[in-house]
């Protein structure tokens, strides 16, 4: 048989390869195949279930992924990391968690053994593709970048997975991811498509996610913190954001000044060598518009990016320019505006050489710089595997080095704390971060002073004294060139100007020089705290100095039982303590074995120094426009400490009758136009008012008379910082904040902590010590004007005299100095609370807790 025309070779081996069995490479399903679309496609979005599912179907038909199931977010929803490395590495894992775990830690290991390590070592690298949940190209990129590195056979490729294990953290916030998801394509296709949604996109804290890298609140901050604080400590971090539209299309790094303190100097040097490969390789694929070295300074929030290079790994972000979420935007070129830290002009400079001139603006542009970013950071610690290996080591043996050698050498805790049980989170949180911690086996001194048995010793002669020093040693914030303006008028320091979280925390520290460590034992894991019960008396009393007492308080009033609050000194009671009158036994142990407070018996209770004590009916305010994080956190405050509450909207202002439901009404940290729903001009750029009726939140005049009578007839109002103003304007108060009729100049102070004093004889500062800091953020600095009706006003905090600024920066200590800092004001039966600080910021500011907790009882 003759074929009439002979079939070119070239065909019938493609069609022989064809019937031969798929090869496992080929099996991998691309994201485009398995969705349907590639992301990154205008006006489609990957559903977070959908992502979860592709990611183990990466893992079943690919040796080059491993995914890890963290465990549930906040909402319950899979919180993932994915590990993609060559199938050697990935056989081979412990042994390179051991070697990796040693050069992030080399103490107690010879250079041998090191240099043996950085040989076999594989670079670690990690990346967030997705901590805030509107800015969607970064999630939405992961599956490209995973697909691309467990299907790809070029060199670069094969280069990253066999010297790089690169952790993947595809979403951040899953909870919010999915919101966003629905909240998208709920109005796809309509008028409203592609504006923000009015609620925060996770069940507490939104955009503070991240926010949360030292405190560590949040279940997903705990999964990032075991990854990267404890058990792969990455060489380098990124995670990945969205900014404005109308500026530069990426910021990629290094930072810009100024710089933090107490990180070992080779970390700034990495940032801007990862940095500087990352924007060459954008430039070599023609991507327009990429800045850095401007925009975000160096001295940032202690939230991913910005807290880990105190953990000796090159910390840093990429912002992408944002659309409309999935949906394209237009730019006009004269809408383009510089105006920013070091980028005084939207044209050319040196870390901006390539200004990008407008048109549409699409998810896809994000995705793909993202892409390369990502690509980009690990190809260059494939190159550079044993330098990014030697820096590991070098930092952190000269942070030790140095904080063996500093004129301080150890943070100690006394055991002995005004709210010991507080110490003890402080201590935990610490552990989770990496940072080892000591406990005195007996009495010990230094420089003079004794310190009790069970006292906590940190020693700064370990890798992560940078982030010691930051969070329990007084760190003031710089005020130079960099951070004002040519007029001299203040550069706002990104968010807080401290982290100090000793101070926030109303824990006692002392920093010191040790001349050798006291007997002490290494803690290795989190204390759990068993309170004692006392089963001799029929009363017990519970320590009123403590927050603990308070949830085990708020435990035992939901079971039912009676309990008093000693409001005077007796032989053994003291001013806040709380009695408990009856309960039930196994009500009691539970409670103390879930606070860790002791139940202590008293003989002889009094019966008239008591106020008996009822959980208040407390309502708090929630408005759309976004959602406020602030109210978030108080919600996240509140669950945490068992306090009942219940979310008032407008329509419950409108309702009225509001006494008759509620005891206590709280409303968080916010802006009077915000409350009133009454969005300024100048706001119209980052708030749409161009949105569905139902979501246009805000307390008119019906409202407002109704909450007016909730006071009128016996009620409290508490408003936090900012909110002050709008109490002020609708019940007309005889107070004003001092700071309004200053020039710029003359007041700052921003996330600082500030000397003040408590009232301890009043009974909203019951539990509180005399003196104390508190944190203030941009606040009011009250003063009470002469009027008719001063005896209506009282002074529960007042800032000290002198000496104010403990962490941060305050400009002009002159003006706050003596001034009242949480004041109450009668108003008919009910009183208006006035607090000028930040009470319970991020659930952070322990310190001041009971300030607000003491409210929220009738
Ligand atoms: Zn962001």
């Amino acid at each position: 048989m003759r074929f009439r025309r002979a079939i070119p070779l070239i065909l019938l081996a493609a069609v022989l390869t064809a019937l031969l069995p798929a090869d496992s490479r080929s099996a991998i399903p691309s994201p485009e195949q398995y969705f349907g679309f590639k992301p990154g496609t205008d006006r489609e979005l990957v559903h977070w279930r959908d992502m979860v599912k592709y990611f183990y179907a990466l893992e079943k038909n690919s040796d080059r992924i491993r995914v890890m199931h963290m465990g549930p977010s906040t909402m319950g929803h899979p919180f993932l990391v994915l590990l993609i490395s060559s199938p050697k590495n990935l056989a081979n894992l412990e042994e390179l968690r051991k070697i990796n775990k040693a050069l992030s830690d080399p103490r107690g290991i010879d250079d041998a053994t090191l240099d043996s390590y950085m040989k076999k070592g594989k670079a670690v690298i990690c990346q967030s593709m997705g901590l805030h949940s509107s800015e969607v190209g970064g999630t939405q990129s992961a599956p490209g970048i995973a697909h691309a590195l467990v299907s790809g056979e070029d060199g670069q490729t094969r280069r990253i997975l066999d010297n790089v294990l690169f952790f993947m953290i595809p979403c951040f916030n899953p909870d919010g991811d999915i919101m966003i998801n629905e909240w998208y394509h709920k109005y796809k296709g309509t008028r409203y498509e592609g504006i923000g949604m009015p609620w925060l996109y996770h069940k507490y804290i939104g955009h503070d996610t991240n926010r949360d890298g030292d405190f560590l609140n949040m279940v997903e901050s705990r999964y990032a913190a075991r990854l990267m604080y404890v058990e792969w400590p990455p060489q380098a971090y990124i995670d990945h954001h969205q900014m404005g539209s109308y500026g530069p299309r990426f910021f990629v790094p290094p930072y810009c000044e100024p710089i933090r303190p107490h990180a070992d100097p080779l970390i700034w040097r990495e940032i801007s060598w990862y940095g500087a490969h990352i924007a060459h390789k954008l430039e070599e694929r023609e991507i327009k518009g990429v800045i850095n070295d401007a925009m975000f300074p160096g001295w940032g929030h202690f939230g991913w990016h910005w807290i880990t290079p105190f953990h000796n790994i090159a910390g840093m972000l990429t912002e992408s320019a944002s659309a409309r979420l999935a949906s394209p935007l237009y730019i006009h070129p004269e809408q383009l505006k510089g105006g920013a830290r070091q980028f005084p002009k939207y044209e050319a400079q040196s870390t901006f050489p390539n200004p990008w001139e407008g048109g549409w603006w699409r998810l896809e542009d994000i995705v793909k710089q993202i892409h390369v970013a990502a690509v980009a950071l690990l190809d260059h610690a494939a190159r550079n595997r044993q330098a990014v290996l030697r820096g590991a080591v070098l930092k952190a043996r000269r942070q030790i080095r140095r904080g063996f050698e500093g004129e301080v050498n150890a943070v100690i805790v006394p055991a002995e704390q005004h709210d010991s049980l507080t110490a003890v989170i402080m201590i935990n949180t610490l552990m989770k971060s990496g940072i080892e911690i000591r406990q005195a086996r007996g009495d010990f001194e230094s420089g003079r002073r004794l310190f009790p048995k069970g006292s906590f010793i940190i020693p700064l002669a370990q890798p992560k004294m940078g982030l010691i020093r930051n969070l329990l040693m007084e760190t003031r914030y710089v005020d130079n060139e960099w951070t004002r303006a040519r007029d001299g008028s203040i550069l706002r320091p990104y968010d807080l100007s401290t982290h100090t979280m000793n101070e926030f925390m109303g824990i006692r520290t002392e920093a010191v020089k040790l001349g050798e460590m006291p007997p002490a034992e290494t803690l290795v894991r989190a204390i759990v705290p068993r309170g004692r019960v006392d089963h001799e008396n029929e009363v017990r009393v519970l320590d009123g100095r403590l927050n603990a007492s308070y949830k085990a308080v708020n435990m035992l009033l939901a079971g039912g039982a009676a309990i008093a609050r000693v409001h005077t000194a007796t032989d053994s009671l003291q001013p806040g303590d709380f009695m408990v009158v009856s309960a039930d036994d196994g009500l009691i142990e539970r409670a103390a074995e879930e606070t860790g407070v002791d139940f202590r018996g008293v003989m002889d209770p009094p019966r008239r120094e008591v106020r008996p004590l009822r959980p208040a009916r407390t309502g708090m305010y929630r408005r759309y426009w976004g959602g406020n994080m602030d109210e978030g956190w108080t919600r996240f405050l509140f669950d945490t400490f068992r306090f009942p509450y219940t979310t008032l909207r407008d329509a419950d202002f409108a309702a009225g009758r509001l006494r008759g439901k509620f005891d206590v009404i709280v409303f968080p940290d916010d802006s009077p136009h915000m409350i009133k729903g009454k969005i300024p001009e100048r706001y119209r750029r980052w708030i749409s008012t161009d949105i569905p009726e139902e979501y246009k939140s805000g307390l008119g005049e019906k409202e407002i008379k109704n909450l007016k009578a909730f006071v009128w007839e016996g009620g409290r109002l508490v408003m936090f910082n900012r909110a002050w103003k709008f109490a002020a304007e609708v019940f007309d108060l005889q107070v004003t904040d001092i700071t309004e009729r200053l020039a710029g100049n003359k007041f700052f102070c921003s996330g600082s902590t500030i000397r003040a004093d408590f009232a301890a004889d009043h009974p909203l500062a019951a539990g509180m010590p005399r003196h104390g800091l508190v944190l203030f953020t941009g606040g009011p600095v009250f003063e009470i004007l002469p009027g008719r009706h001063n005896e209506d006003y009282t002074t529960v905090v007042r800032y000290a005299q002198k000496n104010l600024l403990k962490s941060g920066w305050l400009v002009g200590e002159e003006v706050m100095a003596g001034k009242p800092a949480m004041v109450t004001a009668r108003y008919g039966k009910g009183e208006i609370v006035l607090i000028g600080f930040r009470v319970q910021h991020r659930a952070q500011t322990h310190g001041t807790f009971k300030l607000l907790f003491n409210m929220l009882y009738r």
